[in-house]
């Protein structure tokens, strides 16, 4: 099933993945972008949920409860991650295993049984990560929201999901930042992703980001990013991470093609957030070369199929310096030491 193979963390190959769902999921989001995008399609959280903060742990099996603990503990003290959907979602039957010879898929979170099954039994390698899915989901008006991932409506037959690449990439970012010394293995699949969820978060703050993933309210995080585009833009871009995501799992027996498909998207959305970045650089009082050394550190990253050439890293920064410009246009500018520095590295390029 197509939601359920999407939620789950691919280590390996991901050439398991391929699916006529994926096609119908591809055709659906070229129709959504030919009608364009709406903020309607999101709804926001309406009440703080208070839980019993019990947890029963009888017939959990030692190791997981340990995990639990250990997982429950670092939130606790290190993040503003708010626990209480944790606390609703958890039950003794909440992690199964299902061992298989599968070096692929190694676990899965799925929503809708609100179940993280393991495949293989080096389950701490992954169990973090799939906690956090279990950590961040949320019913609200019938719709299932995990993360920054939401199902469209909830009469969506085709279990369209908005998010899931943003959320796929926030989820892999705080498993690395909080776990990676408590076994997490970094899922190289999900670096591209991780790079984008790392310069969304940039932008609004760590701890505003983790207070909106945990409480799974996508509407709060776009209605912040607005400060530096327009909903619609937002929207677009994480939309547009969703086709990446897919472009990620399908036809992979015409490699080149797909390599170049998902090159596009990759520079079409850092194009997008190079726009949001530009704004928030004109628009802040201080800082602003800290924006564009992040920024910069995610463009000139060499990851796996995706590194940017020459050409194309010259064309994003023209964007982002023609966008900077507009901004301060008629302004007095101040910063010069930011501008000199945008100025600098696209002579260089
Ligand atoms: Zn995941």
């Amino acid at each position: 099933m197509f939601i359920l193979e999407i939620s789950g963390l691919v280590l390996g190959s991901l050439s398991c993945c391929i699916g006529v769902d994926l096609l119908t999921q591809k055709i659906l989001l070229d129709r959504e972008e030919k009608r364009g995008v709406i903020l309607e399609d999101i709804p926001s959280v309406c009440s703080l949920k208070s839980s019993n903060k019990k947890l029963y742990f009888d017939g959990v099996k030692d190791q997981f409860k340990f995990c639990i603990e250990l997982f429950l503990i670092v939130l606790e003290n290190n993040s503003n991650f708010d626990l209480n959907n944790f606390y609703s979602n958890f039950h003794k039957d909440c992690i199964v295993e299902k061992y298989k010879d599968s070096r692929v898929v190694l676990g899965s979170y799925y929503p809708f049984l609100n179940q993280i099954v393991l495949y293989n039994n080096q389950f701490m390698t992954i169990i973090f990560h799939e906690l956090f899915h279990m950590a961040t989901r949320d019913k609200r008006m019938g719709r299932l929201c995990v993360g920054f991932k939401y199902l469209k409506s909830s009469s969506d037959k085709s279990k369209q999901y908005i998010g899931d690449a943003l959320n796929e990439g926030y989820t892999e970012l705080l498993a690395r930042r909080y776990f990676s010394d408590f076994g997490h293995v970094s899922s190289k699949n999900y670096e591209v992703l991780y790079m984008l969820a790392s310069l969304i978060e940039f932008l609004v703050g760590k701890d505003f980001m983790e207070n909106c993933y945990s409480k799974a309210d996508l509407y709060s995080l776009i209605i912040h990013l607005t400060k530096f585009g327009t909903a619609e833009e937002i929207i677009t871009i994480f939309k547009k991470m969703d086709r990446l995501l897919i472009e990620m799992k399908i036809l992979v027996k015409e490699k080149r093609l797909l390599y170049r498909k998902r090159y596009k998207t990759y520079t079409e959305i850092m194009v997008l957030i190079a726009k949001l970045y530009a704004r928030a650089m004109a628009t802040c009082n201080n800082d602003s070369l800290g924006y564009y050394k992040k920024f910069g550190e995610v463009i000139t990253k060499d990851i796996k199929y995706y590194e940017i050439s020459g050409e194309d890293k010259k064309r994003i920064f023209d964007v982002m310096s023609e966008e900077y410009f507009k901004m301060k246009n008629d302004a007095v500018i101040t910063d010069h030491k930011a501008l000199n520095f945008v100025r600098n590295q696209t002579e260089k390029l």
